[in-house]
């Protein structure tokens, strides 16, 4: 499971709260911090995009065997949606990702000028998604609310197979 999104979005939070296991962060060659997570045969694989196209390349290393990808978004972000969007997308061209179902956690739904998940829904262009198995999840994930729903959708997505 690949779990990304722009920078403060909330991933290393759940991965916290999901109490997964140990949380190991490694920093591999120019600089970027990928948090791993195994989880009884899952193993979760984290980190932040944005702004790097300099090290986009290294990404394909990870890319391999990804079978689900969680796409963490800061619901609260207006300003930086449009840019979520570019991340998400340039990564879903990516071949290696081809049959890998998509999760959206619009996350930070406790705040009070969160977008709503259909605003998120039309931001990200998600209904113009062409053979992808997607799925939006309000969250929150300082309380939890949200994560484990997410997470039963993407489970059955994958037994389904
Ligand atoms: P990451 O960069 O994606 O790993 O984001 P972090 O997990 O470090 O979270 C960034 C900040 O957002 C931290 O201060 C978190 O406490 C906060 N945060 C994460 N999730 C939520 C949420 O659901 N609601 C609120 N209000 N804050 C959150
Ligand atoms: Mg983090």
């Amino acid at each position: 499971m690949l779990m990304v999104g722009l920078d403060a979005g909330g991933k290393t939070t759940i991965l916290y709260k999901l109490k997964l296991g140990e949380v190991v962060t490694t920093l591999p060659t120019i600089g970027f911090n990928v948090e791993t997570v195994e989880y009884k045969n899952i193993s979760f694989t984290v980190w932040d995009i944005g702004g790097q196209d300099k090290i986009r390349p290294l990404w394909r290393h990870y890319f391999q065997n990804m079978q689900g990808i969680i796409f963490v978004i800061d619901s609260n972000d207006r300003e930086r949606i449009g840019e979520a969007k570019e991340e998400l997308m340039q990564m879903l061209a990516e071949i290696q990702l081809r049959d890998a179902v998509l999760l959206v956690f619009a996350n930070k739904q406790d705040l009070p000028n969160a977008m709503n998940t259909a605003e998120i829904t039309d931001k990200l262009g998600l209904a113009s998604l062409r053979n992808r198995n997607w799925y939006i999840q309000a969250t929150c994930a300082t309380s939890g609310d949200g994560l484990y729903e997410g997470l039963d959708w993407l489970s059955n997505q994958l037994s389904n197979r």
